[in-house]
């Protein structure tokens, strides 16, 4: 049986709940224990694909095609575990649930409550999660601030569940602000302990606190903190802002808190420590060998959140080139008024379009693809990048005046990007694109080959356009390769170029699959290229 972390947070939001999540998970099975991540997130949509990056953030996908939060992408880059459409429970999806049930008639004529139905339902969908899958810990992570009205549900339902499940099988992790005062010269512990007060009149009484801080603490406010909290000295542990997200594990670990989380939930394991970790992934971000500076082109730049899978995995492809990567991030409805592209994009190694949805800002976009390949700048496009690489082509390699996507232009004379027939009968929105892992077979001479080493590959997607086959023969003849396909259903996955260093457009989004320390192939080699090797 399954133990449980439930990890809450107080005091404000983006304190790093997820990281904090991943990052116990890492330690956990650097230990030789299996783990599985749950992500509870207190809003009414039923997944977050419907949601604007501009709300959400990035959405995250996994392989078996749901839309989910994107600390599922913390999750999965810190440790091996697999995430799937369990492990983002939403309060939407629980209602859902609930009420085609009751609507069914499974309730046998109850009233149907908040508590005990609800909360039932939000047990049974954590106890899914491990069920049958050997997990030894899993780690439950209630989105949201202590407080709120939205995520009370979600902690009544940890609350019965760790009182179920008792001492040694269950354990509480409230991540909480140390908020330094410079008038005052010091750290307020208030803020704190009026959150654990909250959490307390729930009734959950956090077993360890993980205090998020600028300046070290000291040993007198962590007695006052153990003390005012009720939660013993060594388990208020912190949580220092680092250089890299993936120190975080490391610092948890100095402070023991592998041991201490061992010790509350009575397992024993040897310690074989975290130094691949330290010396290969912290230590080349920290300190790399050589510098690369990236373009990004995209249209939601001004959040760190919305392409964040993307610039973790241009991170890791920097790792693994031991270089760091300098990433330069354009809008692309500002590029669209510049006139000297060069002035902004002259000095970039390499330029990457990423995925994204509307007509807002994509000619900018177009005039960065051409730029990287008429200058010959390594050049990398996911997702709607591919498919306005392949636009670019069309028009400015084919003379296909005016190509576009039927996405943007209905009416286009030249429908490179379309959709399939499927696609036009889809009434619905929410989780009816083409999503998830879906296979590619590759041709051997590309530069994809190169990267994957083989020839059979499997990469996760979200998308309602494709590549229109019609045009297939015509861009080929001007030296378009495309480079891989979906083997059943020959839908164009991998579009390069001839003559040019490195040109990549994929239809899938590799960025979901990289880690720090295996960083994804074509990103592994886009840095590569970019580095001029
Ligand atoms: N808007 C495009 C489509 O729906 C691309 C989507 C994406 O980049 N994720 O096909």
């Amino acid at each position: 049986m399954s133990k449980y972390i439930f990890v809450t947070g107080g005091v404000v939001s983006s304190l790093g709940k997820g990281l904090a999540a991943a990052s116990i998970g890492k330690l956990l099975e650097e230990r030789g224990l299996k783990v599985a991540f749950i992500k509870c997130d207190p809003y009414l949509n039923v997944d977050p694909g419907t949601m604007s990056p501009f709300q959400h953030g990035e959405v995250y996908v996994t392989d078996d095609g749901a839309e989910t939060d994107l600390d599922l992408g913390h999750y999965e880059r810190f440790t091996n575990s697999v995430c799937s459409k369990e492990s983002n429970i939403t309060t939407g999806k629980i209602y859902y649930s609930v009420i085609t049930k009751e609507r069914r008639g499974d309730y046998l004529g109850k009233t149907i409550q908040i508590i005990p139905h609800i909360t039932n339902e939000i047990k049974d969908s954590i106890r899914a999660v491990p069920k049958n899958k050997d997990i030894d810990v899993t780690i439950v992570e209630i989105g949201g601030t202590v407080g709120d009205i939205e995520s009370l549900p979600f902690l009544e339902a940890i609350r019965q569940m760790r009182w179920e499940l008792g001492d040694g099988y269950a354990l509480n992790i409230h991540v909480t602000l140390l908020p330094y005062i410079k008038a005052a010269g010091e750290h307020k512990t208030k803020p704190t302990q009026h959150s654990v007060g909250r959490l307390r009149e729930i009734g959950i009484l956090p077993d360890i606190l993980l205090c998020r801080t600028e300046k070290h603490i000291t040993l007198e406010q962590k007695e006052k903190i153990s003390l005012f909290c009720n939660v013993d000295r060594d388990a208020v542990i912190e949580a220092i802002d680092v250089k890299t997200i993936y120190e975080v594990p490391i610092c948890f670990k100095k402070q023991g808190l592998d041991d201490l989380i061992f010790r509350k939930l009575n397992i024993k394991k040897e310690d074989k420590g975290l130094e691949k970790w330290a010396d290969y992934v912290v230590e080349r971000v920290k300190h790399p060998s050589q510098e690369v500076k990236i373009s990004v082109v995209g249209k939601y730049i001004t959040l760190p959140d919305a392409y964040k899978s993307i610039y973790e995995a241009l991170t890791h492809g920097g790792i693994a080139n031991d270089a760091g990567v300098v990433i330069n991030k354009i809008d692309s409805e500002e590029l669209e008024e510049a006139k000297d592209l060069s002035k902004v994009l002259g000095d970039s190694k390499g330029i990457l379009i990423p995925g994204g949805f509307g007509n807002r800002g994509i000619e900018g976009k177009i005039a960065a693809i051409r730029f990287a390949r008429e200058n010959k700048v390594p050049f990398f496009g996911i997702c709607l990048g591919m498919q306005l690489a392949t636009i670019e082509f069309a028009r400015n390699v084919c003379g296909m005046k005016n190509a576009n996507s039927t996405e943007f232009d209905p009416k286009t004379e030249f429908p490179v990007i379309s959709l399939l027939e499927e696609q036009k009968a889809v009434k619905d929105m929410g989780a009816t694109m083409r999503l998830g892992a879906y296979q590619c077979r590759i041709i051997k001479d590309s530069n994809a080959f190169q990267a994957y080493k083989k020839e059979t590959i499997s990469e996760r997607h979200r998308h309602r356009y494709e590549f229109n086959p019609k045009y297939r023969k015509a861009m080929e003849k001007q030296g378009a390769v495309i480079a891989g396909e979906n083997p059943q259903k020959d839908l164009v996955e991998i579009f390069e170029i001839k003559d040019h260093p490195w040109f990549v457009a994929c239809q899938f989004h590799p960025e979901f699959k990289s880690k720090p320390d295996k960083a994804h192939p074509l990103f592994r080699d886009f840095i590569k290229a970019a580095l001029g090797s």
